[in-house]
């Protein structure tokens, strides 16, 4: 993300009409201003006194948000759904059509008969919004994770749908206990990057599984929405033990699953 992405999102949304050169003036800022006044209410964190480029950040995901593309909480900081919703907002005012994600099946994707299939989990896990929000439940992990995109950030708590909360706790632990804390860390399976999330597929119209509160996602950049193996860091032999855990827990691997995305993980199987 640059500031020419802020410019335009700002200018695609009406609150910019300055030039998209990536120079941050007074037109800009007048701009940032503005919209931290409008949305106000749905920041969350306070943009008086913030850094710059934390402000900027925000009003790009306000703009994208208000464009209907999904960056996720208006917080300041990039992570994977602020990159996902920036690159379909682009896509579409550079060709002007919707991006389309495949996803096919990888031949010998896991599943299991305890594993909902992806056409059942409305009757499993409700239907995404309100029905899906009053199933979720927190679980406490006994040590810490980093957020993704802001490093010194923690979190012990995560969640997750109470019929998939169970077997995310017992694998996540079990990968704790398998690496331990410090090769976690250096191999950056600690690094969390989102769970619930009422949101669409990225690059498709249906429900994205992380609206059904049965969907994990880890490590985000190396492990991209498009990468594929060899190329995707889970791909590594360093990572086999951990993705075999979390398929013995249930919690099945988008990269054994449709051969992308290595950083997400769902507790449902294909059709
Ligand atoms: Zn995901």
């Amino acid at each position: 993300m640059d500031d020419r992405d802020v410019q335009m999102t700002m200018a695609a949304a009406g609150y910019y009409n300055g030039g998209i050169d990536g120079i941050i003036g007074p037109k800009s800022w007048a701009a940032v201003a503005g919209i931290e006044t409008e949305f106000k209410n749905r920041y969350r964190f306070d943009p008086a006194g913030s850094y710059e480029n934390r402000r900027l950040v925000a009003a790009l995901q306000a703009c994208l948000n208000k464009l209907g593309f999904e960056p996720g909480t208006i917080d300041g900081w990039v992570g994977p759904n602020t990159e996902e919703a920036l690159n379909a907002f682009l896509f579409k005012k550079t060709t002007g059509r919707d991006e389309v994600i495949p996803r096919e099946r990888v031949s010998g994707a896991p599943g299991g008969a305890a594993i909902p299939k992806q056409s059942e989990v409305a009757a499993v896990y409700g239907r995404p919004g309100a029905e899906v929000e009053r199933r979720l439940k927190t679980i406490e992990l006994p040590f810490s994770l980093r957020i993704d995109w802001n490093l010194r950030q923690t979190a012990r708590r995560i969640r997750v749908h109470e019929e998939a909360a169970d077997q995310l706790k017992a694998a996540l632990v079990a990968v704790r206990d398998h690496y331990g804390p410090a090769r976690m860390n250096e191999l950056g399976i600690d690094r969390y990057a989102g769970c619930y999330n009422h949101r669409k597929i990225r690059g498709g119209t249906s429900w994205s599984m992380h609206a059904y509160g049965c969907a994990i996602d880890f490590y985000a950049a190396p492990n991209g929405l498009r990468t594929r193996c060899p190329d995707a860091l889970f791909c590594k032999p360093d990572y086999t033990d951990f993705l075999d855990i979390m398929e013995a827990h249930e919690w099945l691997p988008a990269i054994r699953l449709w051969g992308a995305d290595a950083m997400h993980f769902q507790r449902a199987r294909l059709d």
